[in-house]
């Protein structure tokens, strides 16, 4: 009775394969929770799909990929500081590429690892890391210099694009390594500016066709409660006569970590407002659906279960019933992640 995600592996690897077809030089992303599926999964879909580099977040991820049988490169996307001891110690490995994002770092490196792999990151309109573009290194001595990287915001602009990239060829001869273009803008650049492109490539990857995965809770427990009576760890007095349905996944797989939307509008605003207002009142809606509808929690989700309320005279379900349940791909953990 667990948090499960399933996935229709042939669809799912159809959907990969023709992204790769029309990404040429893409690099497969997995890192973190692995996108809800794990990190060694992915790399092994990565070897499957026969790509000849992975893109990881940290440098303690590496080892995870290659536990997994990922056998060729790494590229760590978070550059390297100095103190990071997992980091440096990976500066040695000939299957791994460092990002370096600052004069002192890339000094640092040439000094203590003067054949270390490494890409060097241009600051995007992002504001996250890098060189600033009027400012590039001169000189990386004799570290081995696998190219430039320019990580675009979201939906990232070709303008900005072969804006950075032509500055920084102008500065030195290199691979263009690149996220969050389109598809059709990444042709366009790919097949225009002169040198080897590749493009990192994560949630359109794993989680760009979404009919190919299902994210599915147990219904554990059905409990009759009456208007008034008290539940849960808080005590709480049912508000009517109805249910109280206990459903597998908790704060332990990361059910209801409200992710911070991004809030440009006034209506944005205006409805997490009205949502704070919901969770008040002690009725905030939940990700598990029962009968077709969201229902609410009947209190804050526990570290394996969620407390939810139906009410009426019908719960609608049985226990051990499989339920709905819709997660936040990149903060949900699964109890078990099946490709059938
Ligand atoms: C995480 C990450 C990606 C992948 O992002 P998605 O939006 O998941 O495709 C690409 N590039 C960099 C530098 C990243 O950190």
């Amino acid at each position: 009775m667990t948090l499960s995600l399933t996935v229709s592996r042939d669809e799912w690897r159809a959907h990969q394969r023709s992204l790769l077809a029309d990404v040429p030089g893409m690099v497969p992303v997995a890192k973190g929770n692995g996108y809800g599926f794990g990190v060694g999964l992915l790399a092994q879909e990565s070897s499957e799909l026969g790509v000849d580099a992975l893109a990881v977040g940290i440098a303690q991820e590496v080892a995870t990929t290659r536990a997994a049988g990922w056998q060729r490169d790494v590229v760590v996307l978070n550059p390297w500081r100095p103190g990071d001891t997992a980091a440096t110690n990976l500066l040695a490995d000939p299957g791994v590429i460092t990002m370096v994002s600052r004069s002192a770092d890339l000094e640092a490196i040439k000094r203590s690892h003067p054949h270390a792999r490494v890409q060097l990151e241009i600051q995007t309109s992002m504001h996250r890391h890098g060189f600033v573009p009027d400012d590039l290194p001169e000189d990386v001595g004799t570290l081995q210099f696998e190219g430039w990287s320019i990580h675009l915001p979201s939906q990232g602009s070709l303008t900005e694009a072969t804006r950075l990239a032509g500055t920084a060829l102008a500065h030195r001869e290199g691979t263009i390594w690149l996220s969050h273009l389109s598809v059709a803008d990444y042709q366009t650049l790919h097949t225009t500016i002169g040198v080897p492109t590749r493009m990192r490539v994560g949630t359109r990857l794993w989680l760009g066709a979404p009919s190919t995965i299902r994210t599915t809770a147990n219904i554990l427990d059905i409990h009759r409660i009456r208007r008034g009576e008290r539940l849960g760890y808080h005590q709480s007095r049912a508000p009517r006569d109805g249910f109280i349905i206990i459903a597998s996944g908790g704060t332990a797989h990361g059910i209801s970590l409200a992710a911070p939307v991004p809030q440009r509008t006034l209506r944005q605003r205006g409805v997490t407002i009205a949502e704070g207002v919901l969770e008040a009142t002690g009725r905030t809606l939940s990700p598990f659906s029962i009968g077709g509808r969201k229902r609410a929690f009947a209190e804050p989700p526990h570290m394996h279960s969620s407390m939810l309320w139906v009410t009426g005279t019908d719960p609608g379900v049985e226990v051990g019933e499989e339920i709905p349940v819709t997660c936040r791909m990149t903060t949900t953990t699964f109890d078990e992640v099946t490709l059938a």
